[in-house]
């Protein structure tokens, strides 16, 4: 594991109250770093690191036919979604006769 100061607040463990939308209204001019939960630094677990390097080395790799690979992957998400939509209505279907019969 690794420690670093906070990059949100700066290891300052707060923040101006109007950072955060829902903390507008308050009073309070300051208020806790979400964060780093006010302690003005941040643990990377070694799995997220990893994760972060993994996801870097993917970027990296991002072929130059990308465009052609998300029509791929919409055409995958329609077809998923249109076979969800097939059973349901199967489901339906076959509920419906069951109420019938
Ligand atoms: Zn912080």
């Amino acid at each position: 594991m690794k420690a670093q100061k906070c990059p949100v607040c700066e290891g300052k463990g707060k923040m101006p109250a109007d950072f955060y939308p829902d903390t507008a209204e308050t009073t309070e001019k300051w208020v806790t770093c979400r964060t780093c939960n006010g302690s003005g630094i941040v643990v990377l677990e070694d799995e997220v690191e990893h994760i972060m390097q993994k996801l870097e080395e993917s970027l990296s790799e991002v072929p130059e036919n990308i465009e052609e690979d998300e029509a791929e992957i919409e055409a995958a998400i329609g077809e998923a979604e249109e076979s969800a939509r097939q059973e349901y209505m199967e489901e339906l279907e076959k509920k419906e006769k069951e109420e019938e019969g």
